[in-house]
């Protein structure tokens, strides 16, 4: 049996929400000693790197992940804790090796310029939109994990993220207070 001294946390969100800028943030805002202890992984990129994409989904215009394949490469990772998961999908991770989920939400017409900046196609833009007015990712994180450990945070401007990342270290910091031996890697 073995566990983990720090905590695996998933940063999710619809595209464009600012998952990756929490998570860049988050790390950067961590102090010298716990910043040596976490790593984001922005999956998107992960899957890349470890030759977990499975093709290319002409319709959505995005690439297709095995998930088999990178929940199989990412367990080593998380079973040593630390990981800051930067991914839109956030139900394919074992609750085992999860401690928190963050859903970041973001004002419908301020993620409509986002992703028109990006230069999304009309399709991809809607697509996504719908799945942030039906609260898509919010649903599938409470479908797949205690409601305790998910959390909504709202963020169109650069203070609230700043909250939002203090929240979350305060978060870290009382959990490693209330797991002093760590959480197990196995189910209990
Ligand atoms: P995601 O990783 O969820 O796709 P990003 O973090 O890449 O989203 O953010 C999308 C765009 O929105 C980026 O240009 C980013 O700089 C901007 N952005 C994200 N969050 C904020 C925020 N809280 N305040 C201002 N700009 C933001
Ligand atoms: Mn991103």
């Amino acid at each position: 049996m073995t566990s983990r001294l720090y905590p695996n946390i998933i940063i999710t969100g619809t595209p464009g929400c600012g998952k990756t800028s929490h998570c860049e943030s988050l790390v950067e805002s961590l102090n010298d000693e716990l910043r040596s202890h976490f790593q984001h992984l922005e999956i998107s990129k992960v899957a890349r790197e470890r030759g977990c994409i499975d093709g290319f989904d002409q319709e959505r215009d995005s690439s297709i992940v095995d998930e088999d394949k990178l929940v199989d490469s990412l367990e080593p990772d998380l079973r040593e804790g630390g990981k800051i998961i930067d991914w839109h999908c956030c139900d394919v991770f074992p609750e085992r090796l999860i401690d928190l989920v963050v859903v970041v939400k973001c004002d419908n017409s301020v993620l409509f310029d986002r992703l028109s900046q990006r230069g999304y196609p009309d399709s991809k833009i809607t697509e996504n939109i719908d799945c942030e007015i039906m609260q898509v990712i919010l649903q599938e994180a409470k479908d797949s994990y205690a409601p305790e450990i998910v959390i909504e945070l709202s963020s169109e401007d650069l203070e609230t993220m700043d909250d939002n990342v203090e929240r979350i270290i305060q978060w870290i910091n009382s959990w490693r207070e209330n797991n002093p031996d760590g959480a197990s890697n196995e189910l209990d």
